[in-house]
């Protein structure tokens, strides 16, 4: 293992590291940082969301920047107001033994007034969204001729957001002799021509690792009628104790109407959206960072940059149109040492997304049955119940007038008291949910859509030791004519080998193929076997499999039932 201080990085930094629990460099750290304390070159560093970039071009900038209050050595540009925030937060924290250090964040939305005194006074980092900059530069607060170094963060998304011109001018007041570099998760062809336009000889890193928390995130969905999409995400919120986490929207104004939705039935819940003044965002952000609202709506672009670490939940209402944006969301949660749960809400048309997802990430989703009314409401009074287990004493009532009462119900015997208590008490609840429908749609069913019997299995000699996974396995067969889009059963990837289930009437083709194939430069044995493809069901590729599937949310008691108020809903106000 690599770590920060062979990298290079001097011990005030290493002590802030250590403060916030960084221990091993991410990849992109470990190249990133070596080459820009090291190198002359420009770099161009490519990688998703949640890798840790931040760090990777922050941490080499402040071990060689002159620390003196004063000097403007550095700009940091960002696509959004909150990114910039965000990434001045982190460099507060990485050079918090270093108290001469000065970084300022500007952006749009805030009296300029304000930021404009805070140039004045002095900074050695600005970090600013490229509209407000390059107002500062035209009003000529802000002067560039000391930068040394130049970062372009979320530069694909900055030239989405229509900076161009921006970009253009405010890099035109730099230095020539500057070292730009630019992070970014995607290469497209506005990346490449800024690129070529602002970069010289710069060297090009690209890490394809996943999100620093994607192993621990684990992938759900539901499957419901179109109509029925606030329904279940009703159930599925009612059956989530405590959840904190951001409902992903596709437009702004779908975000503004189920957050309107949810409001209107009492859950916890704040939109974030472009429509959205300035002010109220940051006000949301803050109270949502201190959980004071448990549930973010919002759509891709608002929701960028926004760093909160223990998102329980990640929740698709819709997907996103494309795939990457699905793991730009769901790589919010299950960060910093913490599991999380991505949920999305499908209908059937779109099962074929989800496999396709399915390769991206290289994971498998599981597929949930939306919680019956019935099941919603015993959930609710089994975390009552639970509640009143746990609780040890009785508060607030007054000790004579508690005597009293106990008196007057000692005639009705325990059973019936209990009986009543709970009726009552959740008397609301449970008409709210009796006789609602079953939102589960059916498995769309059809030529295109035939569902993996998966009844024969086969064996090919490679597994997790020779670095296959789902994806690879995906990978390895649509790499032959004759396999791609064939479907694929339930999948057991062991060390030396992995096993899948696939049709019977294919198996003998399939084997037949796969073993004209190679993978990594060697020769792939194939046999149709009898073992058991383990516990793990795959879906099947297009199909959306039934099999041995968990048919049912887990039931019983939840141990995260750590609120202390007998709330109707935990995830409601
Ligand atoms: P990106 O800019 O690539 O989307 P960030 O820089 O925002 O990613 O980092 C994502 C998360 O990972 C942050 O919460 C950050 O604090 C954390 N992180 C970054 N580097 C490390 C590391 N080396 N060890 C542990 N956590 C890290
Ligand atoms: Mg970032």
């Amino acid at each position: 293992m690599t770590t920060f201080k062979e990298l290079g990085l001097n011990s005030d930094i290493m002590k802030g590291l250590d403060d916030l629990g960084f221990v091993e460099p991410s990849p992109v750290q470990a190249k990133a940082i070596p080459f820009i304390l090291k190198s002359k070159k420009d770099l161009i560093a490519l990688a998703q969301t949640g890798t840790g970039k931040t760090a990777a071009f922050s941490l080499p900038i402040l071990n060689q920047i002159k620390a003196d209050g004063k000097t403007i050595q550095t700009i940091i540009l960002s696509p959004t107001r909150e990114l910039a925030i965000q990434i001045c937060a982190d460099i507060k924290n990485f050079s918090k033994y270093n108290k001469n250090l000065k970084v300022t964040p500007v952006y749009g939305g805030e009296k300029i007034d304000i930021q404009i005194n805070a140039l004045r006074r002095g900074t050695n980092i600005v970090v600013g969204t490229p509209g407000r900059v390059h107002d500062l530069i035209r009003r000529k607060v802000l002067r560039l001729h000391s930068i040394r170094w130049v970062v372009l963060d979320e530069a694909d998304e900055m030239l989405d957001m229509g900076f161009k011109d921006d970009l253009d001018a405010i890099l035109a007041q730099t230095p020539e002799e500057r070292k730009t570099f630019l992070f970014s998760a995607t290469m497209s062809k506005s990346v490449a021509n800024i690129a070529m336009q602002y970069m010289r000889d710069a060297d090009e890193i690209s890490v394809g690792e996943k999100n620093i928390g994607a192993e621990k995130v684990s992938h759900e969905y539901y499957m419901v009628g179109a109509r029925d999409r606030f329904e279940a995400l009703k159930r599925i919120l009612d059956y989530l104790p405590g959840v904190y986490g951001i409902v992903f929207c596709r437009t702004r104004r779908e975000a503004q109407q189920v957050d309107e939705k949810l409001k209107a039935s009492n859950y916890d819940s704040e939109a974030l959206h472009g429509d959205i003044a300035q002010a109220s965002r940051t006000r949301i952000m803050d109270r949502f960072k201190k959980k004071q609202v448990r549930l973010l709506v919002a759509t891709d672009v608002a929701a960028r940059g926004i760093d909160v670490n223990d998102l329980s939940h990640v929740i698709n209402f819709n997907l996103p149109d494309q795939n990457e944006a699905y793991t730009h969301r769901t790589g919010r949660t299950g960060r910093a040492k913490k599991s999380g749960v991505a949920i999305t809400i499908i209908t059937p048309r779109e099962q074929k997304r989800i496999r396709d997802l399915e390769k991206v990430i290289g994971k498998q989703f599981d597929l949930k049955k939306v919680p019956k009314g019935e099941d919603v409401y015993k959930k609710l009074i089994d975390n009552f119940v639970v509640e009143l287990e746990t609780e040890s004493e009785e508060k607030g009532v007054n000790d004579k007038y508690f005597d009293e009462i106990v008196q007057r119900l000692s005639k009705i015997n325990k059973e019936d008291l209990i009986k009543r208590f709970i009726s009552q008490k959740f008397s609301q609840v449970i008409k709210e949910n009796k006789n609602v429908n079953d939102l589960n749609a059916e498995e769309k069913k059809g030529s295109e859509h035939k569902r993996v019997t998966g009844n024969k299995k086969i064996k090919i000699n490679f597994g997790k030791k020779h670095g296959l996974d789902v994806k690879g396995l995906f990978g390895l067969i649509n790499s032959s004519k004759n396999l791609k889009g064939v479907e694929i059963g339930a999948i057991n990837i062991r060390p030396e080998m992995t096993i899948f289930g696939v049709e019977e009437e294919l198996s003998g083709e399939i084997k037949k193929e796969l073993n004209e194939l190679k993978y990594r430069g060697k020769r792939i044995l194939a046999t149709i076997t009898d073992e058991d493809a383990g516990p793990r069901t795959f879906s099947g590729r297009r199909g959306g499999g039934s099999g041995g599937r968990r048919n049912r949310p887990p039931r019983g008691r939840s141990k995260g039932s750590g609120g202390n108020r007998p709330s109707k809903f935990r995830s409601r106000k």
